[in-house]
């Protein structure tokens, strides 16, 4: 059997445990194409136009997988304690039902880690059933996609990068393994450090995010949110009135705080996309946090009319305010240099 997993939103924080659990069923998973125009045209034929870009892509991806025997598309309602994920994700996968090509059968499982790990395993049994496989295939399974997981989340702190090592991703858990140790980059020193924050959805899809991750480690050390371990992440929860219940928002405020509070990141880029409810909130926050810190902030927010020149513009206008505020603002003049020397004191 061959099940298609469209390369778009969960694809980019949670393929690795997908990938696992259908490779100890036996069955093969065929991931949608890297995003090319035609694929967001498509997409943006099939939802309302008020939808947010990732949503778009989602469309367009759906309709872009061929030959397979079903799609699948899981309803990710949380994926860790006391979270939930963003509304748009619990509407998956009947909002989408209007993009799958006609005659091919979708496949979906709702996943809610709120309700514990023995409700999710109930429900992952539920999807064995259709696929003909019995209760303790579909254990194993789990067993091995959350260890595929895990090592992919593991190995996120370490600079593991999504994109390149997804060849790796898509074929063994062996790879996986060996990826990690090929692919931590080498910091060269005096270079700046920009974090890059927002959805991995957006941050790490090139496309969409018209080539900004590739663009920016041209010219700095990039961080991402996904490489901040959650222990991390939780560190830097304190000091809000209430708690964030959506898990990629939590990620992303946590993540973001971290860099506003670390001296070694000169600068941080949110990216965002039109429509998006959360990041409306986590982004204010996030802005007014960097300002009270002087830490310099930009804010890119894309949609499907986003223009490279502009993109361009902005990202070298900011790097260049960046450089020269590491360069020249903590100098201090020889005339003060003077004040303070022995010979010269007052
Ligand atoms: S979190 Fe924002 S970008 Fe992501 S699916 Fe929800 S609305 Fe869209």
């Amino acid at each position: 059997m061959k099940i298609g997993f469209p390369r778009a939103l969960f694809y980019y924080d949670y393929f690795p445990f997908w990938s696992g659990f259908f490779s100890a069923l036996d069955i093969k998973v065929v991931t949608s194409p890297p995003t090319h125009r035609q694929i967001m045209e498509q997409g943006l034929r099939r939802v309302s136009d008020d939808t947010c870009l990732p949503i778009k892509l989602l469309a367009g991806h759906i309709q872009a997988l061929e030959d397979v025997d079903a799609i699948f598309l899981p309803r990710m309602v949380s994926v860790e304690a006391n979270t939930y994920s963003c509304p748009k994700f619990l509407g998956i996968p009947e909002s989408l039902l209007p993009a799958v090509p006609p005659g091919i059968p979708v496949l979906t499982v709702t996943v809610n880690w709120r309700k514990g790990k023995r409700q999710v395993l109930k429900d992952l049994q539920v999807l064995g059933l259709q696929l003909g496989k019995g209760r303790a295939d579909i254990r194993k399974a789990f067993t091995l996609g959350q260890e595929w997981q895990k090592r992919y989340q593991d190995s996120n702190g370490s600079g593991w990068d999504f994109e390149k090592n997804l060849p790796q991703i898509e074929s063994t858990a062996k790879r996986i393994a060996s990826s990690q140790k090929d692919t931590v980059p080498l910091n060269e020193p005096g270079r700046l450090r920009i974090a890059l924050v927002g959805h991995s959805y957006l941050t790490q899809e090139p496309y969409a995010n018209l080539n900004l991750l590739r663009r920016l480690r041209k010219k700095a050390e990039v961080e991402l949110v996904q490489n901040v371990n959650l222990e991390e992440v939780n560190n830097h929860l304190s000091g809000l009135r209430k708690k964030i219940f959506w898990n990629h928002a939590k990620q992303i405020f946590g993540a973001g705080k971290k860099f506003i509070t670390d001296p070694d990141i000169d600068g941080i880029i949110y990216l965002s996309c039109f429509g998006c409810g959360t990041d409306s909130i986590v982004q204010g926050l996030l802005a007014s946090s960097a300002r009270e810190t002087h830490k310099p902030y930009m804010m890119i927010t894309l949609d499907e009319h986003s223009g490279e020149a502009g993109l361009v513009t902005r990202l070298e206008a900011f790097l260049d305010m960046v450089e020269r505020r590491k360069v020249h603002e903590g100098y201090v003049s020889a005339h003060g240099e003077h004040l303070d020397s022995d010979s010269n004191s007052l």
